[in-house]
C-alpha cells in the first residue's frame, strides 16, 4: 500500500497536521478540528494509503511557506497539491483559489464562479471540508452580511489570518476610500468606514451616498469602530 508522509507542526495559529503523497500536498488542517478523523479517513480512502509519520521534501517546503506566509513575508503560495473530495468538493476548492491574498468572497461569490448559483449551502459545506486549509484560503469566505461564521481553525484564528493579509495586501487609506459606495462585497468584514460627521459606520459596500473623504476614518473591526462612538448603519447593518 502507498503511504501518506505527515509530520505535526505547531505555528502560533494552532498545531497543524501536513500530509504529502506521491510528492504532492494532500493535507494541512488542524490538529484539534472537529471531524478530523472524518477527514483523516476520508483522504486514506480517496489515494488508497496510510498515514506514516516521515518528513520529505514536499512538507519541508510547505512548513517553510507557511512560516512566510503567517510572518506576512508570503502572499501567495507555490507547492504541488492532491485535492480529495468529489468532483463538486474539488470544483468549489478550486474556485476558493481564485479569492486573491487580502479580499474576501461569500459562499454565494464562490457558488456564482461555479455556476451553481442555487448551491449555496453544498458550498457553505464543500468549503468546511477543505483539508489543504490556507492554501486553499477557506478563511477568505464569509456571510453574505459580513459575520465571519465558522472556521476549523476556530472564528478567532480566522480574525487573524483576515487581519494579517489586510495588513500586508497594501491598501492605504485612500485605497480603501475609492473603493468603498461600488457595492462590491470583497471587503466586507476586512474594514469598516466610519463617518465623523454622521457618527455612523457602514461595511466598505455600502449602497448610502458616499461620505467625503476628509469625514471618513477606517477601522479594522466592528468592536473598535463601536468603541470609538459609532453606531451601525441602517442600510448595510454592518
Ligand atoms: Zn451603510
Amino acid at each position: 500500500m502507498d503511504q501518506i508522509n505527515i509530520q505535526f507542526y505547531k505555528t502560533k495559529i494552532g498545531e497543524l497536521l501536513l500530509g504529502s503523497f506521491d510528492g504532492k500536498l494532500c493535507l494541512l488542517d488542524y490538529v484539534h478540528r472537529r471531524m478530523r478523523v472524518t477527514v483523516d479517513n476520508r483522504i486514506k480512502k480517496g489515494l488508497g494509503a496510510d498515514f506514516v509519520e516521515k518528513n520529505d521534501r514536499i512538507l519541508s517546503k510547505a512548513r517553510v511557506q507557511l512560516d512566510e506566509y503567517l510572518n506576512g513575508e508570503r502572499t501567495s503560495f507555490d507547492i504541488p497539491l492532491v485535492l480529495v473530495g468529489t468532483d463538486f468538493q474539488k470544483s468549489v476548492w478550486e474556485a476558493l483559489m481564485t479569492v486573491h491574498y487580502g479580499m474576501t468572497a461569500s459562499y454565494l461569490d464562490i457558488a456564482k464562479v461555479i455556476n451553481r448559483e442555487k448551491a449555496v449551502r453544498a458550498v457553505a459545506s464543500a468549503n468546511g471540508a477543505n483539508s489543504i486549509n490556507l492554501i486553499i484560503p477557506c478563511h477568505r469566505i464569509i456571510g453574505s452580511n459580513g459575520e465571519l461564521v465558522g472556521y476549523g481553525g476556530g472564528v478567532p484564528v480566522k480574525k487573524r489570518l483576515l487581519k494579517l493579509e489586510q495588513n500586508n495586501s497594501g491598501l492605504s487609506d485612500n485605497e480603501k476610500y475609492n473603493f468603498i459606495g461600488g457595492k462590491n462585497t470583497k471587503y466586507d468584514g476586512v474594514f469598516f468606514t466610519a463617518v465623523k460627521t454622521t457618527g455612523i459606520y457602514c461595511k466598505p459596500s455600502c449602497s448610502a451616498k458616499k461620505p467625503k473623504r476628509e469625514n471618513v476614518i477606517f477601522y479594522d473591526t466592528k468592536k473598535e469602530t463601536a468603541k470609538n462612538g459609532y453606531r451601525p448603519c441602517m442600510v448595510c447593518k454592518p
